[in-house]
Order: structure tokens, then sequence, then C-alpha cells
């Protein structure tokens, strides 16, 4: 009826949860949500999971904070936009004028939108002079980004969401994508279900989608770069590998088979666990196979050899011809909903927007044309070494936009050093989180569903938002805070709406160059790289990969064994992940209501057989202990995990049983991605709790 339509308002979005960039139409009546439709866009078409169905209510929850913060003493107080913002200006100027630009260091958010990357990396650059810049990228992604750029030039998935259906054989590896990657599972399963697409599964944890592959195979923690090595030797001793595509389009083969020479099947089985029967059947299938895809994530990334495994999945799939064609190729499994977005913006400490190096001659007078300002050539501090700068005195401020650092970095009793060391402190969030209990300003940012702007999902699908409500009174879009501290900093930044920060992006960025709002219309989408001419790219390497002479390179990557395999102390191996009906730490799953009573706290999955060595059941409360510090959680015996493995979820309603109390700060040794899944500990059962 017209009395209906005029109070009801149905808007555009594109989900805040995962990497897969689910869009929807909300509608709404004033801030209250009716319901989330799902019908038209790419990645999901009429499909959402829990989260992106129902999972909404945090953004009216009475915790959001609705004035900035201001520390004193023990204390905070809350204060006006002005004075928090004069605050955080005139400290940032002291901190630079007596330390210089790289006592000061910055964390984009990986749920913010591009646009609010990029001026996250450019206030650095520009307004401070620094380099000192990341994201969250670097606890998950960032090895994976690292594995494809060395082998096919670009750190990204290769083909879209969709096209992983017209592969005949889906691997996954170290992935629970059924409660990760929700949306993106069920395309698997469905075109398994159709029948022309096999799927195994590769994890030392037997998930929802371990139990519906067609092959589970359950290596030892930590060694998938044995099995890939081996299954990749056996390929090229036995001439399986596809030649054409290799001489016409790959460079470094000898030196590859040179690097993989001793991974024989039978140390393969040693090393791995899994049987050389099995390997050399997967062998000959892979080869055989007409279309490739293997998906991976944390369980390959979150190790000391996270890029070398990913670079090992990639030489796997460029021996067997598996890039530049439909139903093939290598899909990292993006977290974050703007995760492949806050790196591709250049909230990283070694590039700027479009991966472009910030000591490249090209790109220092692009920007100098731009910003004018010359980039500093030396690569900043990332989001691990930043903790470790502060405890060492070289870091005195930072500023912390959406992430909630302190529990989701390794090694949390460690980090908290970090953040009680520095000087300054400034968060950024939609609740008073863990992270902004050591804050001296806390901002009461804007959610996405009261902002514009454009999200990149995993599959490099730039997707526009739109305003669903205004931001809640006392809040701000984070552009508008980082613009206003710029201001008071004495920057010229007068941008109206984020329409005009994407204009930058496109001068500054080939990547970008033909992205616009007006190309980004409504479901409208881009996946990158985008020509000037507005042609997008959804699937890669076609023609050519991304080196000069246009071929690809096999990597000649090492093994790099577990560090704290389990031993007599520390006798168990700590596996960390999602579920389903949480994102992450949970600060805003734990705030929706529906959500949080069907999945109220975290818990420690123990094996049935360990469970019987214990006298343990379901439900007792356990200690768990580990180099790096303890948490109390209550067991549930299941026989997802087996033998000597525990997991926790990565999401604890209490910040004092985050599983990252247990983890250690060892990292990927080219990233330094945290090795998360390299933790031993050890069980106690609490009987008198
Ligand atoms: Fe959101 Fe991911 Fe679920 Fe889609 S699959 S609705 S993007 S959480």
């Amino acid at each position: 009826s017209a009395a209906r339509d005029r109070y009801i308002k149905k808007t555009k979005t594109v989900c805040t949860y995962c990497g897969v960039g689910c869009s929807f139409d909300v509608w709404t009546d004033e801030r209250h949500i009716l319901k989330v439709e799902p019908g038209l866009g790419h990645a999901n078409g009429i499909s959402t999971c829990v989260k992106g169905k129902f999972g909404w209510d945090y953004v009216n929850s009475t915790d959001r904070l609705t004035a900035p913060l201001i520390r004193e003493g023990d204390r905070f107080r809350e204060a006006t936009w002005d004075e928090a913002l004069d605050l955080v200006a005139r400290r940032f100027m002291e901190i630079r004028a007596k330390d210089g630009p790289d006592a000061l260091a910055f964390v984009a958010s990986s749920k913010a939108s591009n646009e609010e990357a990029f001026m996250v990396q450019k206030f650095a650059r520009q307004v401070i002079g620094t380099n000192n810049v990341d994201n969250c990228s670097r606890y998950c992604q960032s090895p994976a980004s690292k594995g494809l750029s060395l082998t096919t030039g670009i750190g990204a998935d290769s083909g879209t969401i969709k096209d992983i259906e017209n592969a005949s054989l889906v691997i996954t590896v170290g992935s629970n994508a059924a409660e990760s990657h929700p949306v993106l599972a069920t395309r698997v399963k469905r075109a398994q279900k159709l029948g022309h697409t096999k799927v195994i599964v590769f994890d030392i944890r037997e998930h929802e989608l371990a139990t519906r592959a067609d092959q589970f195979i359950r290596p030892k923690p930590g060694t998938d770069f044995v099995w890939l090595a081996a299954v990749s030797k056996f390929i090229l001793d036995n001439g399986l590998e596809d030649k054409a595509f290799l001489a016409e389009r790959v460079n470094g083969l000898e030196q590859f088979r040179q690097s993989i020479s001793t991974y024989t099947l039978a140390y393969a089985e040693r090393e791995t666990g899994i049987d050389a029967g099995t390997l050399e059947t997967l062998a000959r299938q892979i080869a055989a196979e007409e279309r490739v895809a293997i998906l991976w994530a944390m369980g390959v990334t979150q190790q000391c050899g996270g890029s070398d495994t990913s670079a090992a999945i990639s030489n796997l799939l460029l021996i067997t011809g598996n890039f530049g064609k439909l139903g093939a190729g290598g899909f990292p499994l993006r977290g974050h909903n703007n995760v492949q977005g806050a790196s591709d913006m250049g909230a990283m400490p070694d590039q700027v927007s479009g991966y472009q190096p910030v000591g490249d001659d090209l790109v220092v007078q692009r920007h100098q044309r731009e910003w004018g300002v010359t980039l500093r050539p030396e690569r900043g501090l990332d989001n691990t070494q930043m903790l470790d700068a502060a405890i060492q005195g070289t870091l005195k401020a930072m500023w912390i936009t959406g992430e909630e650092m302190s529990l989701t970095d390794a090694n949390a009793n460690h980090l908290a050093q970090g953040f009680e060391a520095l000087e300054f402190l400034v968060v950024q969030d939609l609740y008073f989180t863990n992270t902004a209990r050591y804050a001296d300003v806390v901002f009461p940012a804007a959610a996405s569903l009261e902002k514009e702007g454009t999200f990149t999902n995993t599959e490099r699908r730039i997707q526009r938002l739109y305003e669903v409500m205004p931001p809640l009174k006392g809040t701000k879009p984070d552009w508008q805070i980082y613009q206003g501290v710029a201001q008071r900093m004495g920057a010229n930044w007068k941008y109206s709406h984020p329409g005009e920060i994407m204009d930058e992006i496109a001068r500054l960025t080939p990547f970008f160059a033909g992205v616009s709002y007006d190309r980004l219309q409504g479901y409208d989408t881009l996946c990158w790289p985008v020509a000037e001419d507005g042609t997008d790219s959804p699937l890669l390497h076609q023609e050519r990969f991304n080196f000069p002479d246009g071929k690809a390179r096999l990597y000649p990557a090492t093994y790099k064994p577990r560090q704290e395999a389990p031993n007599d102390e520390f006798d168990l191996h700590l596996n960390s992940g999602r579920m389903l009906e949480h994102f992450h730490e949970g600060n805003m799953t734990f705030r929706v209501e529906g959500i949080a009573g069907k999945a109220p706290d975290s818990f420690v999955e123990v094996s049935p057989e360990l469970a019987a060595d214990r006298q343990l059941q379901s439900g007792q409360w356990v200690r768990l202990i580990s180099e790096h510090g303890a948490v109390r959680l209550r067991a549930l015996v299941t026989a997802r995990v087996s033998g000597h493995e525990v997991f926790v979820p990565m999401n604890a309603r209490k910040a004092e049983d985050a599983v990252n109390f247990l983890t250690g700060s060892r990292g990927d040794s080219i990233t330094n991605t945290p090795a998360y899944k390299d933790t031993r500990v050890r069980m106690e059962v609490l009987h008198d709790v």
C-alpha cells in the first residue's frame, strides 16, 4: 500500500562478514531491519548464510559507542568530536616532531570500505610520512597472496566463485569452507551433487565439507607442502605434466624440478602420514582432470611455511596447466568482507594501491603529482612488527580502525605488553572493544549499513554498498574521521563523498583505471583489473601472466616444518578457526541475540580417544596451557578431531578465554603472518568447577 511504501525502504548492501561478498536488499523501517533479501548478487544469487540473513542486529546494539572517549587516568570520559579530533591531531604532530614519522603506525580495517582503507594509507604516507601501515591480511592471507604473486604475478583468486562450479575436480586444503565461506561451499556442494565435480578435502579436522567430500585426506599438521611437492614430483617424473602449457607459458621448470627432487612418495608418506598409494592415485587424477581448482585458507597460511605451501599449490596448478581457463586455478578464500580490498588499496608497508611498490620510480612520480609528497622507498612495519617496536620503545603511537587486534593477533599476552608500552593509542570501532581498553582516544565509527562505499570480495569483485540507515547519532563513517584529523594536521582533504575517493584511486591505480561509481550502480560489479574503458577481468591469466615476459614462474619453495610439534610437556596440537555462527572474535555476532543464543560461548573440541584417556565428558571445564598462556574452556567431545588434536573456535565470549592467549609469535618466514596453527598445548581437566 502507499502508506506502507512511505515507510519501508529497500537498500542494496554487501555482507559485512566473510569474503564471499554476498549482496542483498535490506528492508528497513527507520533503524528497524525488517528483512534481508538476496536475489541479484553475483557471488550469491538467492543464497545467504545465517550471518548474512540474520546477523545484523549488532548495528542497533545498545553497546554501540555514541560519543568519542578520551582517557583520563584509568577512566574514559565522553568528549565532543572537535575535542577528540583536535587532541589526536595535536598528539600525532607532537610525536612526529619529537620522534619522527616512523614513531607512528596505522592499521586499516578489513571490515571498512576500499575508500577508507585507501585513506588510511594515504594518511600514513602523505600526512605523516611513514610506510608503517598494514591490515589484517597479515594475520591470514598474506602468505597466499605471496605464493600466488611469486608464481603468477597476481596475489589473488584467479577466477570467480561461480566459475568454481565448472571445475571437474575441486581440492580444498586447510579450509573449513562450509563454515567459513558458507555460500561458496554451497556452490561446491551443488556442483558435486550434479555429478560434474569431484571434491577432495585435505584437512586435519573432519568438518562438514570433509564429511561430504568424495575423498577426505587427513595429513599430519603443517605438512601440506610435502604432499604437494611429492605429487608434483611424481607428475614430472612420469611425464604427466601439461607439456605444451609449460613450454609456452611457464619459466623455471628445471630449477623447480631440482627443488623437489627429494620429495619421493615414500618420504611424503613418512612425513605426512598419507600413504604413498593414495598420493600416486591423486597425482594421476590431478594430471588427468580437465579443470582443477584448488581452494585454500588458514590451515595452509597460518604456518611457518605458509607462503611456501601457497607457492607449492600454485606450482602444482602450473605444471598441470590449470590456470587461465574456466573452472581451474588457485583460490585462496579471503576471510573478511574486504580483506582483499584493504590490501588492494595499499594498506601495506611496502606497496601502495594496486600492489605498486613504494620504491618504484613511476609510482613515486604518480603519487608526487597527485599528493605532492615523495613516497619513502623503504618498507614500513607490518602489524606483527608494530607491537614489537612498541615494546622496544621505537614505536610511540598507533591508530587502529575496526580491528580487535589485542585478541586476533597471536600471543595476546605479548600484545598487551606492546599496547601498554605505547605513548598514544587511537582506536576506532563500533564498541568499546578489548583493544579499546588500552586506548587514549576512542572514536565511535559508523557500521557498514550506515555508509556508502565499496567492498572487494575474494574473487576481486568490487561492489557498492549504499546507506541503509544514517549513521547512529554521535558516530561517523571512518573516512570522515580520517579527514577530520588530516585537515587538523594541515592536509588539504576535501572529500564530500566516497565516490570522489574512488576517482582518486582510479587515477593512482592501474588495476582500478576504469573503476567509477557510475560503473558500479546498484548490483553492477567489476572484477579487477579494470581497463580504462571499463572492461573487467573475471578470469585471470588467459593470455599472459603478470610478469614482463608474460610467463609464469615456478617457484622453488622450501619446506618449513612446524616449530611447536607436541612434546612430553605439551602433548596436544592446537588448531583454531571459525565456526558458522560467529565471525572472528565475535564482537558483532555475540551482539546478535539469535546467534548468541544458538552459539553462546567458545569451547574446545576433544577427540573421543583423548576424552576416554582423560576420563573427560562434554561440558566439563578444562584448562589449556601453552608456552605462551592459558585459557579455560568447556570440552566438546567430537570425532571431528582425532587423537591428540584439539580445536578451539576464534570467537570467545570472555576476552580472557580467547584462543590467542595460547598462540605464539613465530610466523611465516616470508610474510610474518603468525603461525597460529603451529601451537602445542597441554590440557588439565578441572574437577572443582
Ligand atoms: Fe555473508 Fe559470507 Fe554468509 Fe555470504 S557466505 S552471507 S558473505 S557471511
